[in-house]
């Protein structure tokens, strides 16, 4: 079962006339998510002032009708009744801002997301591929061409202070007990947007002198997502033989709902294996904080029990392992993956760009082909701060 955004308009709910006024739109400057005005059957007019992308969000539905229809059977009757209203888009849109872009709906960009929106759509972004092998086997491919030119890697070890003037950066690091500096010429600085805000702060690493004030302002307009994580693993895959609507979940890819702690649910397909993930993204997260780790586990199992009409007790007791991760608690990340609030547009820009021919700055947060966020927005950053230097010669 492939989980994708549908492009074509082949499902009743996405022939209703929003859905299709909602394709000629213009987007309102500077407006967050929240601040857009929902359409109204009465007012249709109202209609235009929601951006393309808003429509997308019907094709929750469309993602996987059985699990839309399990959804609604399982009891989540606002979401499912949402999706039949015309009117939901912008309850859509929250939705799909909270758990996609791991984002707060009141703070961010509506142009931003539009940008995004375009470019995976020149990606094919509407689908979902998996690494095979996880992404241990991608970063075995940087590693392995980074030996082959004698390039060394200090893993654990982390950068307290960064000295710089033109042409000359000085990195101070420490290892275990023992310190050292590194030297250059120039340096391309990777820290997550969430570092480096807490740099600006001078809370984290010491930039000596401090970075530019447009840097600093740039970092102001941005932000980052939140994101707890839980993966369950069990004996056997416990949803396997669930129905809903004469078919059982065996395929089963997502597994959206309403859930205030972990809305999403993902396995491994086409993986057949016996694990599944739960996303507490953006004010999900929130609700979370201040639990234990074996609490927040806890939850995860009361949740999926429930989603999947399950007794608890029996999907305890087919539990192997949980896993958990929170991104915002993370001193190495600060956040999950970066969001530009409204007002912010061009800050990637602003904050990617290099200093006095000596910093040079990537990682997702400075990506400016609407990517940011992602993987590829981060590997495509890297590439252009290396041509950036290589420019200099
Ligand atoms: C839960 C989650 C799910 C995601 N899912 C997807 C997905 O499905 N698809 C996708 O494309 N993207 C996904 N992303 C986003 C993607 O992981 C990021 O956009 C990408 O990893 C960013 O790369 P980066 O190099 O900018 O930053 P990072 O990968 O965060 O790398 C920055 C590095 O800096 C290191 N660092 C931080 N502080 C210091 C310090 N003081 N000293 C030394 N090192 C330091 C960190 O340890 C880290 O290794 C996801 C992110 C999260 C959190």
């Amino acid at each position: 079962m492939v989980v994708r955004f549908s492009k074509s308009p082949n499902h009743e709910i996405a022939k209703s006339r929003n859905v299709l006024v909602l394709y000629n739109i213009e987007v309102p400057p500077e407006s967050s998510v929240a601040e857009v005005e929902e359409p109204s059957k009465a007012a249709p007019s109202s209609a235009r002032r929601i951006p393309h992308w808003l429509s997308r969000l019907r094709s929750y539905a469309i993602l996987d009708p059985l699990i839309f229809f399990y959804t609604l059977i399982l009891g989540s009757a606002s979401l499912a009744a949402s999706f039949a209203d015309p009117t939901g888009a912008k309850q859509h849109a929250i939705a799909y801002v909270s758990g996609f872009n791991a984002a707060d709906p009141a703070q961010v960009s509506v142009q931003w997301l539009v940008h995004g929106r375009a470019a995976e759509e020149e990606i094919q972004g509407d689908r979902a591929f998996h690494i095979s092998g996880g992404y241990q086997t991608f970063l075995d491919l940087l590693t392995d061409d980074l030996a082959s030119r004698q390039v060394p890697i200090h893993l654990n070890t982390k950068v307290q202070r960064v000295r710089w003037n033109t042409g000359q950066v000085e990195i101070g690091v420490v290892s275990g007990k023992s310190e050292a500096t590194f030297s250059a010429p120039r340096a391309v600085i990777t820290f997550p947007l969430g570092v480096l805000q807490s740099a600006a702060q001078e809370a984290g690493i010491n930039f000596d002198p401090q970075l530019p004030a447009e840097k600093l302002r740039a970092l102001e307009k941005l932000a980052m997502g939140k994101v707890v994580r839980v993966t369950l693993c069990f004996r056997r895959r416990i949803w396997e033989d669930i129905t809903a609507q004469e078919k059982t979940l065996a395929g089963m890819s997502f597994l959206f709902s309403d859930d205030k702690l972990f809305p999403t649910w993902w396995t491994q397909m086409p993986d057949p294996v016996p694990m599944i993930t739960g996303w507490a993204p953006a004010a999900s997260a929130e609700n979370l904080r201040g639990m234990s780790e074996g609490r927040i586990v806890q939850k995860a199992i009361e949740t999926l029990s429930s989603l999947l009409g399950l007794e608890q007790s029996l999907v305890q007791s087919e539990l192997v392992g949980a896993y958990f991760h929170d991104w915002d608690l993370d001193p190495f990340s600060q956040g999950a993956y970066s969001y530009v609030k409204a007002g912010g547009e061009g800050c990637q820009r602003t904050l990617g760009a290099p200093v006095d021919s000596t910093l040079f700055f990537a990682g997702e947060a400075t990506d400016v082909s609407g990517h940011n966020g992602t993987v590829h927005g981060a590997i495509a950053s890297g590439k252009r701060a290396a041509q950036e230097i290589l420019a200099l010669r």
